[in-house]
């Protein structure tokens, strides 16, 4: 029985991520906050687990990170999380992968028992998948660095691809994956496949199974279209205004907020307000 009265949730791009800078700078006396009241506080991220092993490190965050939109949840082997969560008995052994001192419940579908499916779909459709991109290819197509191009393409869950193709046969091609028990989400540069689970089924898995007997509220933080699940699934949600976009929605969580301040000051604001009631 974990004893928190909270659990936090968080988006990271553009959420507690400045859109810009990527600094957290602002957020810090929010993070102060959960710490002094051992809140766990959780990543959940379009990012892979490459792209946030430093993030978490620097941040000093102790928590599970749900990976890939809700691909898979990152549990690391560490005093906190042993506290509140001694592992899930009878979960498939296929589905668990102990390493680099984490261990890995894939949600869906891991990449490289789909990747082998995609090639049949490669004689219907013109798309081009990460899979048969080189780093340097990412690096032309996306700005990114050598390095942060190397850990985005270090994927398990998702493959995002380029789709070349008329939006008509998008449908098709969804409809397709479908049938394999598979999903093909459009994002900003990239549409991405991977299995039936989004970030507000990975929540909901998370508070059942890593929190079980909790009787925590969940506080959602996100900004993006792509956080709307984690949101609507949560007991709060709040919503950070992006210098971008308008807020998504609809919002159909319990309780909705909507930040007073964008990305990182935001957050911080939100998180404060509502812990100190
Ligand atoms: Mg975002």
């Amino acid at each position: 029985m974990h004893l928190s009265a909270w659990l936090v949730f968080t988006d990271l791009d553009g959420t507690l991520l400045d859109h810009h800078s990527y600094s957290w700078d602002k957020a810090t006396p929010a993070i102060e906050l959960l710490r002094q009241r051992s809140i766990p506080w959780m990543f959940n991220t379009s990012k892979t687990f490459s792209e946030l092993q430093m993030i978490s490190l620097e941040m000093e965050n102790p928590w599970p990170m749900i990976v890939e939109n809700g691909g898979g949840i990152a549990v690391p082997d560490n005093d906190q999380c042993a506290k509140v969560f001694s592992g899930i008995p009878n979960y498939p052994a296929d589905m668990i992968q102990v390493r680099d001192g984490f261990r890995f419940y894939s949600l869906g579908y891991e990449r490289e028992r789909f990747l082998p499916l995609l090639a049949e779909l490669k004689r219907d459709f013109r798309f081009l998948s990460y899979s048969e991109m080189t780093a340097n290819k990412l690096v032309t197509l996306t700005g990114l660095s050598i390095d942060k191009a190397k850990q985005s393409l270090d994927r398990e869950y998702t493959e995002p691809c380029l789709w070349l193709d008329s939006d008509s046969a998008f449908m098709a091609f969804d409809e397709r994956l479908g049938q394999l028990g598979l999903q093909c989400v459009r994002g900003g540069r990239f549409a991405h496949i991977m299995g039936k689970v989004d970030k507000g089924t990975a929540l909901k898995w998370v508070v059942s199974q890593i929190f079980s007997g909790s009787q925590a509220q969940t506080i959602a933080l996100g900004d993006g279209e792509n956080d709307l699940s984690m949101l609507n699934a949560a007991d709060i949600a709040v919503v950070v205004r992006s210098p971008r976009h308008e807020p998504p929605g609809p919002c159909t969580a319990p309780r909705c907020i909507v930040s007073k301040d964008i990305g990182p000051a935001g957050w911080a604001g939100a998180i404060i307000a509502l812990l100190n009631g």
